[in-house]
């Protein structure tokens, strides 16, 4: 626990004790709860509303790996914030400076990130992730997703370094622990469904009892906004990110249904970022429980694929697996697949490559897999078009520049010359038996968000603040679109949650 406690020395002021609280926060996930820390250290009374039960809370967060993008100088920078393990000796973990971390954003946005964002994001990543780890969230290397074992040790690729010990699980409790430590009042079934606003100043929500139906207000000085975006909200993926949408498979929390959003927006709040696009990933198509699943969180994601092709129901291909490292292209191949016949798609595999896939992944319970000891079997058993997928195999293993060395470390440059063409890390697929593990669009969260400032302090369309209300998490847009570098969700949530949690408790003391 933190020496960092919070100052309770405030004198009383007048109408305090009418207020539920001095700062309300919507949703408890990483977001929220770095919100609440923030305003809580800072010596105010922190209500935390959280629609979900306890047992289901936690949001997206919750699902997650725990990966968390910093910036930092490399494994002796690291050494004092992760846990101890004796891999740690034996690993190379190269620098990520924060202009490799500004660049690798603008680069996977095609610049359409916030400057403004960007660069506090990058500035404050490693700096906010010290502060988590000083009120008690524990860290290690993610020697099982960002490294590959090489002769006696693991090189990390990628940028994406650390995360959270326990994964989301493991973020989530830390945090809920935390939030007790310091006195937060966290109530779950509290489903925020408006703001209340006088003379023009965010004063409170109004909340539903998720049990009984109870409708209530919530007073307070400042509201932080942390309830995620609209990703599970069917009508409006169809309404804003397309039509075909609805048919996405919701990877995380069901709660995100952008109810606070479109509130803000109805009281004056500017739309900000990409309402037009989504993270979205290829995601087991067929296992029976492949929404929501708590149990299974991120283990129904497939994300080996640059080691293998990828063929629609035809046979064909038409994505580029092996165009970058898979943390920069993983969030954008789920709307590719989308857009396929029937919505799905199949990550082909042969003997040779298997033993490489990510094991949490590809050996999951129930996993949606075919095997077959030809490629025409492999294709009726998964129905895809036996001739289709034959000519495209064919023509994929004869195109391979295979005077380049296979080395899934870096970018070798092994190539496929085909159309698509597969840019790094071809291998043929020559060795039965053959694996098809199929696939659809898993949706993970929403890009569009509230227009802001870096202190999440909510802006209106003519830009100006609006009084006494504050976003951060995926509800702050304007970081992300069409694609996103993987670990800056959680970590652009600490960043701008610790940040609107000071800026609402500077809010309050000028009330
Ligand atoms: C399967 C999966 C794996 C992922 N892996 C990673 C990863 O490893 N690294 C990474 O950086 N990102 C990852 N992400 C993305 C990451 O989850 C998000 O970027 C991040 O968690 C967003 O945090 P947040 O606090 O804004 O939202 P959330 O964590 O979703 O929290 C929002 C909270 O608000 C609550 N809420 C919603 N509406 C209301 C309402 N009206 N009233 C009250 N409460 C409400 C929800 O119940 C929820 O608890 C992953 C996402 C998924 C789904």
């Amino acid at each position: 626990m933190s020496t960092e406690t919070p100052a309770h020395a405030h004198a009383p002021e007048p109408g305090r004790d009418a207020l539920d609280a001095d700062v309300i926060v919507v949703g408890a996930g990483n977001a929220g709860f770095s919100a609440a820390h923030a305003a809580r250290l800072a010596g105010l009374r922190v209500l935390v509303l959280e629609r979900e039960p306890k047992d289901r809370a936690g949001g997206n967060s919750y699902y997650t790996a725990g990966a968390t993008r910093i910036a930092h100088n490399g494994l002796d920078d690291l050494r004092d914030l992760i846990e101890p393990d004796p891999r740690i000796e034996r690993a190379t973990v190269p620098p990520y400076p924060a202009d490799e971390y500004a660049a690798d954003l603008a680069r996977v946005t095609n610049g359409r990130n916030d400057p403004d964002l960007t660069r506090v994001l990058v500035e404050d990543s490693q700096d906010t992730l010290r502060w988590l780890q000083r009120l008690g969230l524990a860290y290690r290397l993610m020697f099982e997703r960002q490294a590959y074992e090489t002769e006696g040790g693991y090189l990390f690729w990628g940028g994406l370094h650390i995360g959270n010990v326990g994964g989301g699980e493991g973020n989530i409790a830390d945090h809920t622990r935390v939030a007790e430590e310091l006195g937060e009042d966290v109530r779950y079934g509290v489903h925020c469904v408006d703001l209340i606003v006088e003379d023009g100043q965010v004063v409170g929500v109004v909340g539903v009892d998720a049990s009984g139906g109870a409708r209530r207000e919530y007073r307070a000085r400042a509201v932080v906004l942390a309830a995620g975006g609209f990703e599970a909200n069917a009508e409006l993926r169809e309404q804003y990110l397309g039509p075909g949408w609805a048919r996405a498979k919701v990877r995380g929390t069901p709660a995100n249904t952008g109810d606070m959003l479109l509130a803000a927006l109805a009281h004056g709040a500017a739309r900000g970022g990409d309402w037009s696009t989504a993270h979205s990933v290829q995601w087991d198509a067929f296992s029976a429980q492949n929404e929501s699943n708590r149990e299974l969180t991120n283990r129904l994601t497939r994300q080996s694929y640059p080691l293998g092709i990828i063929v629609n129901r035809d046979g064909n291909r038409f994505v580029d697996e092996g165009a970058d490292f898979r943390n920069y292209t993983y969030a954008k191949y789920g709307r590719w697949i989308l857009e396929q016949p029937g919505s799905v798609a199949w990550q082909i595999f042969d003997a040779r490559t298997r033993p490489m896939l990510r094991s949490e992944e590809y050996d999951m319970p129930g996993v949606s897999v075919v095997t077959a000891d030809t490629i025409e079997g492999l294709a009726t058993s998964a129905g895809i078009d036996p001739a289709g997928l034959a000519r495209t195999v064919t023509a994929f293993n004869a195109s391979i520049a295979t005077d380049h060395r296979f080395d899934p470390n870096v970018k070798d440059g092994r190539r496929a010359d085909v159309e698509p063409p597969k840019s790094n890390w071809a291998l043929a697929l020559d060795s039965a038996p053959f694996f098809a593990f199929g696939v659809t669009c898993g949706v993970t969260f929403t890009f569009g968000g509230l227009r802001g400032d870096v202190d999440g302090r909510v802006l209106d369309a003519a830009g100006a603040p609006i009084p006494g209300l504050f976003a951060c998490g995926e509800v702050l847009g304007g970081l992300f679109s069409g694609n996103y570098p993987g670990g800056s969700g959680l970590a652009a949530g600490m960043v701008f949650g610790r940040r609107a949690g000071v800026a609402a408790a500077a809010t309050c003391r000028r009330a």
